[in-house]
């Protein structure tokens, strides 16, 4: 495709991308629709490569409409930058668009209202990896019932609408800020992005079998919840 129609093409997607984002905020397929003070959509790259996906907004994502503008958010972007990417070269949107109230877990009635929209901005954002930031979202694009634990580091390829991509799932960046030894398995696993972007000069590190990193006992840490980290 000549580069004026890849153009072309990418702002027809970004402005369906707008578009259906618009619709979203006017949702009130759950009754989390009650307490927020707005949809949490999404943001960053509408033609991104690399997509994140994690589990609800918080407190300050509610109140200011990004994704990931908390603490959590903070870490994030710091992992990002240690693989020579920033927020703006990727895409990161949530399983929920509305924080639930005390940033409890999504339950399973919100998620299955919510996944449609999810599945929407993936058919058109189009990415090649998709990276499942903890328990809910990896569960909810796998498909499979295994936790984050079990499967952080190991990408899997899956069909998502007509579509086939790669399903990355890493800790939820919250893990490390309860557990700071965390971060090591969160650093190994960001380091593996860029070959799996397709990038012919980086390395691909050995995918982590197992968490036992520096005395860190994964599994004490793996139901991840919000708490009052946002
Ligand atoms: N945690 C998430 O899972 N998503 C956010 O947007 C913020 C914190």
């Amino acid at each position: 495709m000549v580069a004026a129609a890849v153009a072309a093409e990418a702002v027809a997607a970004a402005t369906d991308l707008n578009a259906y984002g618009e619709l979203t905020a006017a949702c009130t397929r759950c009754r989390l629709a009650e307490g927020r003070t707005q949809v949490v959509f999404g943001s960053g790259d509408p033609g991104a490569d690399l997509m994140f996906v994690g589990e609800a907004p918080g407190f300050h994502e509610d109140k200011q409409g990004v994704p990931f503008v908390g603490q959590a958010g903070k870490l994030l972007e710091r992992l990002l930058e240690g693989i020579g990417l920033s927020r703006s070269d990727v895409y990161i949107a949530n399983v929920l668009k509305c924080r639930p109230p005390g940033n409890r877990d999504p339950q399973q009635d919100e998620i299955e209202a919510c996944e449609p929209h999810l599945f929407r901005q993936i058919e058109l954002i189009e990415p090649r990896v998709v990276a499942t930031l903890g328990n809910f979202a990896t569960k909810l694009l796998s498909g499979r019932p295994l936790g984050i634990t079990r499967v952080h580091g190991q990408e899997q390829e899956v069909t998502l609408g007509a579509r086939s991509v790669l399903l990355y799932p890493i800790y939820h960046p919250a893990a490390a800020l309860y557990t700071p030894a965390m971060l090591k398995v969160l650093e190994a696993d960001f380091a593996r992005i860029p070959a799996l972007l397709g990038d012919a000069t980086a390395d691909l590190p050995v995918a982590p079998l197992d968490v036992e990193v520096a005395g860190v006992d994964a599994a004490a840490v793996e139901p991840v919840g919000q708490l009052g980290l946002f």
